[in-house]
């Protein structure tokens, strides 16, 4: 049985912030993953049920393999629209956040966002949230702010009132953060919560389909090119890195999010407990890096130390300025230092 996940009195608060908003905005974390997009545009739609007006803004584009999300085609993409949108935030008088803990995540979105006067609730799974908020719903043992916020809609409204497109919203989020329920998902809450969302109607396996067997035929090249020739392994430490530059990107026509996903093949090989990517963004001068791991082995310890960056114990991103063989010679040196921790089991 599914216990409540918001005490009595933040329930009550949270229902008073909604009621009494006249136009909410929702908004979730710079190049938005499948959990991003899945809890703004699930939220998006429970609003509105609720006879709200809302506006979904994300901070930049994202992905095509999402585009399927039911109201997927009304959210506003921020930094390709700045000036239209920057009066239409300045009339909001809420805001909601979704897969995100601190002001920074939402990149370019943080200045009119964090200037405006109007409350903003929190709704996250990550480490260490800020205080910005007048109600965090910050629950990290949980896999996904989409399983956040399912909780909290079947607490409100019982699962009979969740609508087909926010279920189909929210198990999009949950089976994204988990790669397909195959890591950080083995709360039995997790699968009594899919139950649930199963008898709402949504088809899972084509939303599997959708995520995960939605490859341009340039994008599975790319996949292989990556594992054939750039991937470099480092059995001695159970380490795995793959580097992608622009030029290459260029050539398979990737831009930036189309690398979703990438990172966890290396993990596939048995015995691997850690894979880097490294990759040129395709729209400033920087290198992205993500980090993935199995078992214990702490990414986010290691993206905070190394790479400008932080995240979850198996899933870890940040950024380095500076060229690609800087930062394969910084990834080296973290895999050293880690080595005592990547060599522990098997
Ligand atoms: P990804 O590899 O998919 O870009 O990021 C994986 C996870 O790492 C994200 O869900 C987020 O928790 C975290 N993350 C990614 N980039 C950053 C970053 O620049 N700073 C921090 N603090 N966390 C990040
Ligand atoms: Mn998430």
């Amino acid at each position: 049985m599914l216990q409540p996940i918001l005490s009595e009195s933040d329930l009550k608060r949270l229902q008073s912030y909604l009621g009494n908003a006249q136009h909410i905005v929702v908004t979730c974390h710079v190049s938005p993953d499948g959990d991003a997009l899945g809890s703004l545009l699930a939220f998006t739609h429970f609003l509105k049920r609720k006879g709200k007006k809302v506006t979904p803004i994300v901070p930049n584009l994202f992905p095509d393999f999402l585009k399927w999300l039911p109201g997927a085609d009304e959210v506003r993409i921020y930094d390709r629209n700045e000036a239209e949108l920057d009066p239409l935030i300045a009339g909001a008088d809420l805001f909601v956040w979704t897969d995100f803990n601190e002001p920074s995540r939402m990149d370019k979105l943080e200045r009119p966002v964090m200037s405006h006067p109007a409350p903003k609730l929190m709704f996250d799974h990550h480490l260490h949230p800020v205080d910005d908020c007048v109600l965090t719903v910050s629950r990290q043992e949980m896999c996904s702010t989409c399983e956040i916020l399912f909780r909290v809609l079947l607490q409100w409204d019982g699962i009979e009132n969740i609508s087909t497109e926010e279920a189909a919203c929210l198990y999009t989020g949950m089976m994204t953060d988990t790669g397909g329920f195959t890591y950080n998902s083995t709360r039995s809450e997790i699968y009594e919560s899919i139950g649930l969302l199963l008898s709402r109607g949504i088809d899972k396996d084509r939303i599997y389909r959708n995520i995960f067997y939605a490859y341009s035929a340039d994008r599975f090249r790319l996949m292989g090119y990556l594992l054939y020739v750039k991937m470099k392994v480092f059995p001695q430490y159970n380490a795995a890195l793959m580097t992608l530059t622009r030029e290459e990107r260029k050539r398979f026509s990737n831009k930036n999010g189309d690398t979703e996903g990438f990172v966890n093949l290396p993990l596939q090989i048995s015995g691997m407990r850690l894979s880097v990517f490294l990759r040129e963004d395709t729209e400033k001068e920087a290198i992205r890096v993500s980090l993935r791991s199995v078992d214990d082995f702490p990414c986010n310890r290691m993206a905070a130390e190394f790479f400008n960056g932080g995240g979850h114990l198996n899933a870890s991103g940040g950024e380095l300025q500076c060229s690609m063989d800087e930062a394969v010679a910084t990834v080296q040196e973290a895999i050293k230092k880690y080595a005592p921790l990547l060599k522990g089991k098997k």
